[in-house]
Parts: C-alpha cells; sequence; structure tokens
C-alpha cells in the first residue's frame, strides 16, 4: 500500500485505483479541470484507451526509473508535438526573445526563493552543496562567470531593449500563476519532491533529449556558429546548452536515491511540468505583445 496524490488537485489518495476513482467522480462532477487533464495527456501520449486505471498507469509507469520517466514525458508533454515557444526557438525574432527575458526574470527569482527551501531542510549533503552551487550559478555567479540572469540582462540589452526597461516590466498572469504552482509546491512538500519539481525542468535544454527521440532541440544549434545573433544572444543559450546536460541529470539521481514516496514525486513533478507548460505560453504572450506594439 502506498500513497501519492492527484496531480491537478493535490488530493491524497491510497493508490493507482483510488486515483481513477477520483478522476472518475471529478468527471461525474462535471469538473472540468481533471477531464481536461486526462484527455491532453492522452493526445501527448497517443493514448486511445478510455479504461481510466489503464490510462493513469500509462501515464505514471511505476514500471520506469524515475529519471527515465522524467525523461521521456518531458518528451511528450513539450516536444513530440513542439510547444509554440520551441517551435519559435529554432528561428526567434527579436520580440521572442525579448518576451523569454522580460518573464525569465520572474522564473529565475522564484528559482531561487523555491530551491533555498532544500538548503533550508534538506539532510543530504549532495543536495546542500548542489543547491547552494545552483543559486550562486543561476543568481550571484561563480568562479569569474557572470550569473545566468546576468546573462539574460545582457541578451535583453543586445536586442536593444535597457536594462532599465527590462526591470519595469510585471510578470504576465501565466507567469504569476506558474510561479505559485512552484512556490506552493516549496511551501507543502519535501525537499526531495522540491527539488524534482524544479530540476525537472532543467531537461527543457537537454542535448540529449533528442537521443531518447526528441524531434527538435530547445533552439536550433546553428545560432551559436553562424552570425545571425549578438554575441549576448549566443553567450545566454550557449550556457544552457553546455551546462544543463549534467546539471539536471546530477540534481535527479539526487532525488531518484532519497524519495521514498516515488508516485507521489511524479505527480509533483506533472504538476510542475504543466506549470512550466503555462509559464512559456506567458513568454509567447509577451513577445506578440512587443510585436504588436513595434514602432508605435
Ligand atoms: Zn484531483
Amino acid at each position: 500500500m502506498f500513497t501519492m496524490i492527484c496531480p491537478v488537485c493535490e488530493k491524497s489518495v491510497n493508490d493507482m485505483q483510488g486515483l481513477a476513482l477520483h478522476f472518475r467522480s471529478g468527471s461525474i462532477h462535471g469538473d472540468g479541470k481533471h477531464a481536461s487533464w486526462i484527455s491532453a495527456e492522452q493526445i501527448e501520449h497517443g493514448i486511445s484507451d478510455s479504461d481510466l486505471s489503464d490510462v493513469l498507469i500509462r501515464i505514471f509507469r511505476p514500471e520506469e526509473s524515475l529519471i527515465r520517466w522524467a525523461r521521456m514525458e518531458f518528451i511528450a508533454k513539450f516536444y513530440a508535438h513542439p510547444h509554440p515557444f520551441m517551435e519559435a526557438m529554432q528561428k526567434p525574432t527579436v520580440p521572442v526573445l525579448l518576451g523569454y527575458v522580460i518573464e525569465h526574470r520572474f522564473f529565475l527569482k522564484n528559482w531561487i526563493r523555491t530551491l533555498s527551501m532544500v538548503i533550508h531542510s534538506t539532510t543530504s549533503d549532495d543536495a546542500f552543496e548542489y543547491e547552494v552551487e545552483n543559486v550562486a550559478t543561476e543568481y550571484i555567479g561563480l568562479n569569474g562567470k557572470p550569473s545566468h540572469l546576468e546573462l539574460l540582462l545582457r541578451m535583453g540589452e543586445a536586442l536593444g531593449m535597457s536594462r532599465k526597461r527590462i526591470m519595469e516590466y510585471s510578470p504576465l498572469p501565466e507567469t504569476s500563476q506558474a510561479i505559485e504552482v512552484w512556490y506552493g509546491i516549496s511551501n507543502r512538500y519535501s525537499w526531495i519532491d522540491t527539488m524534482g519539481a524544479m530540476h525537472v525542468l532543467e531537461l527543457v535544454a537537454d542535448r540529449t533529449l533528442v537521443d531518447d527521440g526528441s524531434p527538435i532541440h530547445y533552439f536550433n544549434p546553428e545560432i551559436l556558429k553562424g552570425s545571425d545573433y549578438p554575441e549576448a544572444v549566443k553567450n545566454f543559450l550557449m550556457e544552457g546548452y553546455e551546462a544543463d546536460v549534467g546539471h539536471a541529470g546530477e540534481a535527479l539521481k539526487i532525488v531518484q536515491a532519497a524519495t521514498m514516496d516515488d508516485l507521489t514525486t511524479r505527480s509533483i513533478m506533472l504538476r510542475s511540468m504543466d506549470a512550466f507548460y503555462v509559464y512559456l505560453n506567458a513568454r509567447m504572450r509577451r513577445a506578440r505583445m512587443l510585436e504588436a506594439s513595434w514602432g508605435e
């Protein structure tokens, strides 16, 4: 007997059967959230089965290791039918990159807040060291190298938007909504689940997803070689391209070894990936807003 939580509303259930029952009662009561989540998952995975228990087992795939599952789930959600942001990043326009800069500043700040909870409560020296270094790399800068935040801001400046202007924006509602999910996870769940929720997102820039069937990479790698984009754009993208492979892998290894409740960890990772999807929509909407006001 194990317990797990619903990936949509976080209700605790006893097992996969209990989760199927919970989804069924949600559908009976006309709750659109659960029904639309399941049908989106079925489309992402190409599952035509109609038995809820079977569908849930094919989503959670308990027989796969946590890391393998996370990688395949990330590909299904973001790359099998590429998210519009990933499509746009194959040949990004200035508004797309500036949309990225404006919204990502809020993501990074929340990244630090959320993962500081791991530093605060972990009992693992490996997790502690990992997250301290992570905070430094993302926000402060390490070994004489500028932080990811600094590289992000420099990308914005190179594309013609002043730092002052970037800082004047408030996050779009989709960004705030996603941040609320992540911050809430760090408030209510263990350091292990929090680490899983956040570091699964670093798979986004993992080059090796292509080896596992992802049809495209996060961005077209030719951008790094050519001269179509300013150096600051290449420097920012390069950082993720080179660093995140080993980086995300290492964090998820810590999570896989430490979790006592694998299915709850998977549910929380699903919630986090769903929030990330919404957040990527914000980058696209910001890009469209910039495009519409261009030349005004
Ligand atoms: Zn639920």
